[in-house]
């Protein structure tokens, strides 16, 4: 196997054995001309695709459709998957399970299933390891940008949990792009992986059960209206004046609240798409009846209010030091938002035991150790 150099966290060069490519980093071109060169059938393409999308095996050995020599070919020449369990911990309830998945390099990222009592069965998968927004109130901000996902590991998360379900006859539906990193920051490999999870004949997940999560890159949300695919958008905006947003939120100094508003119109205007404005209630900081009040004001200035659902969330802990209000402070935010005919959820997030919220999880140095910890 042929090896290459790498440079570890102490900052020194350790050999790095290159890994096989993963079966999905592997492009239909690719495929194609691999299986010509075996003298296999074209056909042999979407029959392993489809396997790979929607067997429960644990390896190529179990893609019983496919000739025994073909499947022990294919396992000499492609990775099954390219992400492996380091470790797994459920919430106390047994219901939302966070995953520590290790990568070919040794990096790691989380990813959490959220079953919704039978009706459903969500993923929330990270599509960067670590996150260069830096926002104040985030774990994975806290860690910096470490590198992109290919769009092979993106996939393979919702992968990892189709494998886990399928025991329980159970099929991963709706997948929520709002684990570590921020997607937009990483828009080529993360629109592959959609086309993927979209594909009918493989994974067949509805555009309409996929979720984008953002902190606000303008731009880019401009470009995933134009693509013209009915996803739903979250945006992270956890203020509505810059002074505020601009204080827990780097990003806010460049694409400021008003500029990223007219940008979630446009996405709904595009799209038809209702929007999720997320936003994480810090005591002291953002939840007060001013903020509410500016909130509501800033909305209905930016389009129809009944376009836009708020999602109140208590802050997890977390860095920062930030702390939750009270019950009664969160109650009467949601009332203001009520008041001003702004659909309003305080969400509590599932699996707060074990460190689940979306854009909250961590991977700490030591890792196992610290995700077992989060039990
Ligand atoms: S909240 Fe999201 S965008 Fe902000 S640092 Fe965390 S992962 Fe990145």
């Amino acid at each position: 196997m042929e090896e290459r150099c790498t440079q570890n966290g102490t900052g020194t060069l350790e050999s790095v054995p290159t890994p096989l490519p993963s079966i999905t980093d592997v492009s239909d071109e690719a495929l194609a001309r691999w299986l010509a060169g075996h003298g296999e059938p074209p056909y042999r393409a979407r029959q392993i695709r489809h396997g790979v999308a929607r067997s429960a095996a644990a390896d190529w050995g179990g893609l019983t459709d496919l000739p025994l020599a073909l499947r022990s070919t294919l396992a000499a020449s492609f990775r099954w998957s390219s992400v492996e369990l380091e470790t797994e911990v459920a919430s106390a309830d047994g219901e939302t399970r966070k995953a520590l998945l290790r990568l070919h390099d040794g990096h790691h990222v989380e990813t959490v299933l959220m079953p919704h009592h039978g009706k459903r069965d969500s993923v929330c998968i990270s599509s960067q390891v670590g996150c260069p927004m830096a926002c104040a109130f985030c774990a994975t901000g806290e860690m910096g940008w470490i590198r992109d996902l290919t769009a092979g590991e993106i996939v393979d998360q919702v992968r990892f949990w189709q494998r886990e379900l399928r025991s329980g006859d159970a099929r991963v539906s709706h997948v929520d792009y709002m684990g570590m990193g921020e997607p937009l920051r990483n828009y080529g490999p993360v629109m592959a992986s959609v086309r993927m999870l979209m594909d009918a004949e493989t994974f067949g997940i509805s555009p309409r059960r996929i979720t984008i999560s953002t902190c606000g890159i303008v731009p880019k949300m401009d470009a995933l209206a134009a693509e013209g695919l009915p996803i739903d958008l979250a945006v992270s905006l956890h203020a509505a004046d810059d002074a505020t947003r601009a204080r827990i939120m780097p990003v806010d100094r460049k694409w400021g609240v008003d500029a990223l508003l007219a940008a979630c119109a446009r996405y709904v205007e595009r799209t038809k798409r209702r929007l999720s404005v997320e936003y994480i209630l810090l005591a002291g900081v953002n939840d007060s009846a001013e903020h509410a009040e500016r909130l509501g004001r800033k909305i209905a200035a930016h389009g129809r209010t009944s376009l836009y659902h708020v999602n109140l969330i208590p802050v997890n802990r977390g860095p920062g030091a930030f702390e939750r209000p009270s019950p009664q402070r969160m109650e009467r935010f949601a009332a203001i938002l009520e008041r001003h005919g702004i659909a309003t959820t305080t969400r509590i997030s599932k699996g707060q035991d074990i460190a689940a919220g979306c854009g909250q999880l961590k991977v700490a140095e030591g890792r196992a150790a610290a995700l077992a910890s989060c039990g």
